[in-house]
């Protein structure tokens, strides 16, 4: 009898993936079992998990799919989950439409996290599983595929910078779903000279917020180096672009299922349009002289304009990424240059647009968190040095 279920269970869990088709709206959802007193929970800013099967005592067949198909191959999964009881359960967890690029990583608060080690974890057999084995009791364990880096998270953050005295802090505009975009101003805002930054225009390129934090705090830091480099420039930082996907935990796309990185050109999103227009205003405040905008994917790279394209200032990619690699001799700087023949991205829109260096700045998935932050420091250094040597080039 209880093999019966047992496989009743397993033939519904697949039912589940072979019935799935991509959602418009967030998975939100809640799973009780009182046969094993767990209850799984996905209702909170970033969860993603689109269906919870019990397989049998302490094992689960959890699945994960996108918010539109097709999608990019990054299965954002995140959830948490409690058990009456102390109890180890076997959790096999499907992606359907992408493969297990993430390795889970595990919290008791949401915000400090570790990577489930590789006893607890196996991939496969297919590409697109992977099982998990997860100690759980009274106290919520959350489980997610990187760490959240939500949207209150990242305000949070800004609120922390905001009370610096030369730093600003102010919406700009709306998400599709109502979410106030907000931007950081550093230094003197009627500046005659500007740099923007951008990021996390991908839900789950948590690495990219990670480097981009570290970056800002760089130049908003007590330095000597920082200090001059603020008199000189003011900075439009525009940390969170998709806070909607962030917090509707999606794969790829805002609510307008695009990838707002595919949209510097059409500018068919609120979210674009607004960055675009603020980056704009300041082009006709005075001289930009860069564009980056963070990212992660499978490594860390800079992808940047080849050096025969002219630029203004000349060569910046180049003398920047060589300078930083002096700064990190025992890291690896990658860089890859392609023309850029149609914007589509932020950073060939800001090329295309300005003349200027615009620089897609990548961090892996899997990059140590402690050397993206040393990298991110050191390329704000570097990037704060070779602009004041180039403030009044022409
Ligand atoms: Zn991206």
């Amino acid at each position: 009898m209880a093999s019966i279920l047992r496989l009743t269970l397993l033939l519904a869990a697949s039912c589940l993936a072979a019935s799935c088709s991509p959602e418009k709206k967030a998975d939100r959802a809640h799973w009780v079992f009182p046969e094993d007193g767990v209850i799984v929970d996905a209702e909170f800013p970033r969860a993603r998990l689109s269906g919870c099967v019990r397989a049998g005592p302490d094992e689960y067949e959890l699945a994960v799919r996108p918010e539109d198909l097709p999608v990019n191959n990054s299965p954002w999964f995140a959830f948490k989950i409690r058990a009456a009881q102390p109890r180890a359960l076997t959790v096999r967890l499907r992606c359907l439409g992408g493969t297990l690029r993430y390795l889970p990583k595990i919290s008791t608060d949401g915000l400090q996290w570790l990577a489930l080690p590789a006893e607890a974890f196996t991939k496969g057999p297919a590409e697109n599983e992977g099982s998990l084995r997860l100690e759980v009791g009274p106290q919520t364990l959350w489980v997610a595929a990187q760490e959240l880096v939500s949207t209150a998270e990242m305000r949070a953050w800004a609120q922390t910078l905001e009370r610096l005295p030369f730093v600003t802090l102010r919406d700009f505009g709306h998400s599709i779903q109502g979410r106030p975009l907000f931007r950081l101003d550093i230094g003197q805002e009627d500046a005659t000279r500007h740099v923007s930054i951008i990021g996390r225009q991908h839900p789950p390129e948590t690495t990219g917020s990670l480097a981009l934090m570290r970056f800002i705090e760089e130049i908003t830091g007590d330095t000597e180096l920082a200090r001059s480099y603020r008199a000189a420039f003011h900075t439009l930082v525009i940390p969170l672009l998709n806070p909607d996907g962030v917090d509707a935990g999606h794969w790829r796309h805002n609510m307008g299922h695009v990838d707002l990185n595919r949209d510097w050109g059409p500018f068919a999103q609120p979210e674009t349009r607004a960055a675009s227009e603020q980056i704009l205003a300041l082009s006709k405040q005075g001289r930009l002289f860069l564009h980056l905008d963070f990212h992660s994917t499978f490594k860390d790279v800079f992808y940047t304009q080849p050096d025969e394209v002219p630029s203004r200032p000349a060569l910046f990619a180049a003398r920047w990424l060589e300078g930083l690699q002096k700064r990190v001799p025992d890291y690896q700087v990658k860089r890859e240059a392609s023309p850029t023949p149609k914007p589509v991205t932020s950073a060939h829109w800001a090329h295309h647009s300005f003349g200027i260096p615009g620089i897609t700045y990548e961090i892996g998935d899997h990059t140590d968190r402690a050397l993206l932050k040393t990298v991110a420091a050191e390329a704000a250094r570097e990037m704060m040095t070779l602009l004041l040597r180039d403030k009044d080039a022409p």
